[in-house]
């Protein structure tokens, strides 16, 4: 499993990531991505790949 981190600072809600993600991980609340459902995640990076914020990170365990 996964840990999905987003850096609130850099977030610009844009919600690129809520569109690319294929396990539906992320959902826009306040204007910035939500990990709320991290536990999907297959660590398959296409969010850190594709956000223009370079605002996510993913630790593998
Ligand atoms: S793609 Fe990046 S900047 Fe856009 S909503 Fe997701 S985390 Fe925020
Ligand atoms: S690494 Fe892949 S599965 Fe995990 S949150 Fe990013 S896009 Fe979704």
């Amino acid at each position: 499993m996964a840990k999905v981190l987003v850096n609130e600072d850099e977030c610009n809600g844009c919600g690129i990531c809520v569109t690319e993600c294929p396990s539906e991980v992320f959902e826009i609340k306040g204007d910035i991505a939500v990990p709320i459902n991290e536990d999907e995640c297959t660590a398959c990076m296409i969010c850190t790949t594709e956000c223009p914020s370079d605002a996510i990170e993913i630790e593998e365990d």
